[in-house]
């Protein structure tokens, strides 16, 4: 009997594949690495379990093709990835509805699944060492045989302990020839070593592996408290589920900290989730500092380089604890004691792209798995987590204060019809925030203003026709960026110069309708000359560390107001900061998603939450339509329980998760009949499928037109994700044509 083994190979949708392993090659393990052929290619792909060599039968992963092919080539005689990885992967693949060779490139660091060889992708360097013999030459006084440039190169090396990388050698000036002489001669050796890309390269602390900062000094009693509580969780030495829910300022990052100090300790290993590293660098510097050496970084702004160097750190187990984005989930770490997810209710958490998996989720089986503790944190818990702690699932520890008591900020809500009514309808900058601005500035403190909004004005219109500038590609207007002098698409980054007559009659009266983070920059540069402004989006931080400069200088308090998007209103911890402007509270009310109320909700509390976090107490002031909203309202008073009520009260008679569950299937076509005669075909054979299930639509997708595609949507909803999910699969493996076509995303985040 043959072995056959079952392998993933990086192609969307597609099983995972039999294949023999031919005689006389070992049998690779699991996680193992192979050379496959597929179709006319050979590519890459991972082991996952056994095959199947019979073809026609069984319900395991289907061969290829009739005829079993042979494995090529076997890269990795011990697992590449950990088993638990691959199981992992596998688990996302079935749940969220990919292939498991997407789920595994995903777990996969940069480089993994590229030609050949374990040793692809290290940085090596050359080595200079003197050797006994070369020591010799220096003392035995046999000038004569030793040129002056070599004598020179050899007192060079004689003086550094563990020899010199040959680069450095060169720019001190000995020449790559005198080495090679030295090296024929047996008086140096040359050997390739390994070097480790540093991720905190431009970092400016060092790392010190000791107590110092965070961490040293004392947690408050409510600190205290929760401490308690989770340490004993993670004691138990099995699957648990708690919420951290702490106000803005409680404290949380030094509850991760000690507990992570204590699992460590027990000799177990941690995982830490962060929404985004470039932006709230605080934490990654408060582990560091912890844990110097014994911390690596996972996250998708370091070089490919630096994160391959430090995948494989954690794989030969050399840390303790690992900090990283959403892909970190996978980090190879083993006798995992802890994962904590900070900002649980982060929308970065889910990846837009397949594998269209949701990082807290597959944190949590990751835990559940490893008989771990899982932490979630955050001031405005997701209504999922919510409802689980309220249900009594995951154990609620709640921390209601600000460290040393410092007030929560005091919110004001400005109603923009009455302001608008005083000072006309383009107002922008209300007379109270306006106001507060000018009080802050005198005072010598710093100022947030955040706008969900980016670029000078959200579209342009032509006063003749009437017609907004519309993206090419996708049915959205297109924002003018005026600085830039161009138009641009938000979606699919269009970009275009800006027009000066109309796109459709050539009307040359073109006009701007509303506002971005770019106009308000503008507004408080000209009421307030001479203060530093800095805009912090996407925009502006595009560049490779921009973000985390931007914020340092906002820290150091080069800059007085800082004009941003969401981004601001992450994990920042600035104790200058006594003014947090909303210049709208309504930009995400707008959207068409049964989740804007919550979203909205977070934004406003997380970025009220900026204020006030120092000695002096703060204040957000919320302009607004629509004052009276719930989720302003409560919002503004930090109100997360009536908030969470109301919001259930929705959902419930809505019947929209958390009470349920949800799949989006979005079904794209050339055009919008197309897309939508597809996805009446598909709901028509869900609908004879279902029983445990509601089939909603087919409906035009709210962005209709995407990057050239139409698009139309289909809803599931039902109590039972598994008979959604195997009902979708039946549906799209009968039409083949039509699964190419079709995304499906399992616990939908956005619905557009
Ligand atoms: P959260 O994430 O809950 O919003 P942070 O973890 O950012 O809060 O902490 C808020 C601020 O309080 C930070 O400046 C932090 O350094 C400080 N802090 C936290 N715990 C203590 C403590 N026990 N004593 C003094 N300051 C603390
Ligand atoms: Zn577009």
């Amino acid at each position: 009997m043959p072995v056959v083994v079952a392998v993933a190979v990086p192609v969307p949708a597609l099983p995972a594949l039999s294949y023999r392993v031919p005689d006389g090659m070992q049998v690779p393990p699991v996680g193992g690495r192979v050379r496959v052929p597929l179709g006319r290619r050979v590519v890459t792909g991972c082991v996952v379990g056994d095959g199947e060599d019979d073809a026609g039968g069984g319900s395991g992963p289907r061969a290829g093709s009739v005829e079993l092919r042979d494995l090529l080539e076997s890269l990795d005689p011990e697992p590449y990835l950990p088993g638990d990885v691959v199981h992992l992967a596998l688990w996302v693949a079935e749940y969220y509805a990919c292939g498991p060779g997407e789920a595994l490139a995903a777990a996969m660091p940069p480089l993994a699944f590229s030609r050949s060889g374990s040793g692809a992708g290290f940085r090596m360097e050359r080595v200079v060492r003197i050797t006994l013999a070369g020591h010799d030459a220096l003392v035995a006084g046999t000038a004569g045989r030793l040129g002056p440039r070599q004598r020179a190169a050899l007192q060079r090396l004689a003086g550094a302990g563990d020899g010199l990388p040959a680069a450095r050698l060169r720019e001190d000036g000995v020449a790559a020839q005198t080495v090679a002489r030295l090296r024929d001669r047996g008086l140096v050796t040359v050997d390739a070593r390994r070097v480790e890309r540093d991720p905190f390269a431009s970092a400016d602390a060092e790392p010190t592996g000791s107590a110092s900062g965070a961490g040293a000094r004392e947690p408050t009693p409510e600190q205290r408290t929760a401490l308690e509580a989770l340490v004993a969780l993670a004691e138990e030495r099995a699957f648990r589920v708690a919420l951290l829910h702490g106000v803005t300022g409680s404290g949380k990052t030094e509850v991760y900290l000690r507990l992570a100090r204590g699992v460590v300790a027990a000799g177990r290993r941690v995982l830490v989730l962060v929404p985004e590293i470039a932006l709230t660098p605080a934490v990654v510097e408060t582990f560091r500092r912890a844990f110097g050496d014994r911390v690596a970084i996972q996250h998708s702004g370091l070089s490919p380089g630096a994160r391959h160097d430090q995948w494989h750190r954690i794989r030969r187990g050399e840390v303790a604890v690992v900090v990283g984005t959403r892909s970190a989930v996978f980090a190879p770490l083993d006798a995992l004691g802890l994962v904590v997810v900070d900002e649980e209710h982060d929308t970065s958490y889910k990846q837009e792209e397949s594998p269209r998996y949701h990082a807290r989720s597959v944190a949590i089986v990751r835990a559940q798995r490893a008989g771990a503790l899982a932490v979630l944190g955050s001031a405005t818990p997701s209504l999922e987590t919510f409802h689980h702690a309220r249900r009594g699932r995951y154990r609620c520890v709640v921390m209601a204060e600000r460290v040393h008591r410092r007030p929560l900020p005091e919110v004001q809500v400005v109603d923009m019809r009455a302001e608008a009514a005083a000072a006309g309808a383009d107002v922008v900058l209300s007379r109270p925030l306006g106001d507060a601005l000018e009080g802050t500035l005198a005072r010598g403190e710093q100022a947030l203003i955040l706008l969900n909004r980016r670029g000078f004005a959200a579209a342009v219109l032509c006063r003749q026709c009437g017609r907004t500038l519309e993206c090419p590609n996708c049915s959205v207007s297109l924002t003018l960026h005026r600085r830039a002098g161009r138009v641009r698409c938000h979606y699919c980054n269009y970009s275009g110069a800006r027009p000066s007559t109309c796109a459709h009659c050539a009307g040359p009266y073109l006009d701007t309708v509303g506002f971005g983070t770019e106009r308000i920059e503008a507004d408080v540069a000209e009421r307030f000359p001479g203060v530093g402004i800095a805009r912090f989006d996407r925009d502006t931080v595009r560049r490779r560390g921009a973000g985390p400069s931007l914020l340092a200088r906002f820290r150091e308090g080069a800059i007085d107001v800082l004009v941003g998007t969401q981004m601001i209103a992450k994990g920042h911890d600035f104790p200058n900061v006594t003014l947090v402007g909303v210049v709208s509270a309504d930009v995400g009310l707008q959207v068409a998603d049964f989740r804007a109320a919550e979203r909205t909700f977070q934004l406003l509390t997380q970025v009220a939450g900026r204020a006030g976090r120092g000695d002096r107490p703060g204040t957000a002031i919320v302009q607004s339509f629509h004052p009276e909203h719930y989720g302003i309202v409560h919002a503004c008073r930090q109100a997360y329980g009536p908030f969470f009520d109301e919001e259930m009260r929705y959902r419930t008679a809505l019947r929209y998760p958390p009470v349920l569950s949800m799949v989006n299937a979005v079904v794209r076509g050339r055009s919008l009949t197309d897309a939508m005669r597809d996805a009446g075909r598909l709901a028509g054979e869900l609908r004879t499928a279902a029983a445990a299930f509601q089939v909603l639509g087919p409906a035009v997708a709210p962005i209709s037109r995407l990057r050239g595609q139409h698009r139309a949507q289909i809803f599931l909803k039902g109590r039972n994700r598994r008979a959604m999910r195997s009902a979708l699969r039946a549906a799209l493996d009968a039409n083949p044509d039509l699964g190419r076509r079709v995304i499906v995303d399992v616990d939908p985040v956005s619905l557009l």
